[in-house]
């Protein structure tokens, strides 16, 4: 119930807001592009007006340019602080990366978010771990503003819990995901274009990226653990976009018998690690201890250093690495 009233505030800020930007966090992935894009086409639905903006500045990234709406990301600099700033699928405020400033000074911060590890920064704050992506908050909002979704703003948010359940085959693909997507395809979702956009459109330098990142899967820590990494030359020679580097840790988690795995992209001093857990390993607790964060089952931080130094520091904290 606490949940619903946190949604009932959120929607009374926003119904109330004289200016409302939304923004989500750095690296954007596809809750974060398919929230941002949902709820700003349910505010138009509910005759209100929002800026949305990307943590890093620019454009959509272009595998998510497809989704209606893309087109509606601005610069956060372009804009004066906001009436309301809604924070979505980022656990801290730093997350939100040049956009920070506008969340820090806008009049009332919401934020809606479902990573364990949210920090509550906002005035009001919709937290849900149990919710399998972001943007299935963001559909329970729609009813408190008055909303029904149409097709826009359902294929916005259907690609987002497409993406964060990894194509329905993660832990939080549960009853309650599987009947929000059916309600997202009643409501207009594409399930078939929106799959066929985001995991079948990729370009050849990022098969050909794919290829090299299976061909450097590596096992440590007598088996338990598999890792591959990838670094500018790859990207240079392959022709690949950086966020076309996204699913690339699902290929590395598809290998069977170990515990969990990790992706290294390394770029200039510092290298940005993804890490997947194929049991009850908690990998949002080694990130953290690394200072990144993320959810039990899929987290991320950025070393400071190179790979060798990287794999020296992370294998001994992971299964099978104590020494
Ligand atoms: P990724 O490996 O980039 O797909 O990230 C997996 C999950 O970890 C996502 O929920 C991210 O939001 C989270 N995450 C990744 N990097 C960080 C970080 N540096 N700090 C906090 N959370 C992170
Ligand atoms: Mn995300
Ligand atoms: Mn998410």
């Amino acid at each position: 119930m606490a949940l619903e009233s946190a949604l009932a505030a959120a929607a009374a800020a926003l119904r109330g807001a004289t200016s409302v930007i939304i923004g989500s966090h750095v690296e954007p992935d596809g809750d974060a592009v398919g929230s941002t894009l949902g709820l700003a086409s349910a505010l138009t639905l509910a005759g209100i007006d929002a800026g949305v903006v990307l943590a890093s500045g620019g454009g959509c990234p272009s595998t998510y340019a497809f989704l209606p709406g893309s087109d509606r990301y601005r610069d956060p600099d372009g804009f004066e602080a906001p009436d309301v700033f809604v924070s979505l699928d980022s656990p801290a405020l730093h997350r939100l990366g040049r956009a920070e400033p506008l969340a820090r000074s806008a009049r009332t911060l919401v934020v809606i978010d479902h990573h364990p590890d949210a920090s509550a920064d906002g005035d009001i704050n919709v937290l849900d771990p149990e919710a399998a992506a972001t943007g299935c908050l963001v559909w329970r909002l729609l009813p408190h503003l008055g909303v029904t979704a149409d097709r826009v703003t359902a294929d916005c948010l259907y690609a987002a819990l497409l993406t964060d359940t990894g194509r329905f085959s993660y832990g939080n693909t549960t009853p309650e995901t599987l009947r929000t997507a059916a309600d997202l395809v009643d409501a207009g979702a594409h399930p078939h274009e929106i799959y066929a956009a985001i995991y079948e459109t990729r370009s050849g330098g990022a098969q050909l990226l794919l290829g090299r990142t299976l061909e450097r899967i590596a096992l440590a820590n007598g088996g338990q653990i598999a890792y591959a990494w990838i670094d500018g030359n790859d990207f240079a020679e392959t022709g690949a976009r950086p966020e076309e580097a996204e699913n690339l840790i699902e290929y590395v988690r598809a290998l069977g018998g170990v515990r969990a795995v990790f992706l290294a992209k390394a770029n200039g001093g510092t290298v940005r690690v993804s890490l997947r857990a194929k049991d009850e390993t908690d990998v949002g607790a080694i990130a953290r201890g690394f200072g990144g964060g993320g959810h039990r089952a899929a987290a991320g931080f950025t070393w400071e250093g190179t790979l060798t130094g990287l794999l020296e520091a992370l294998l001994p904290a992971l299964p099978g690495g104590a020494r």
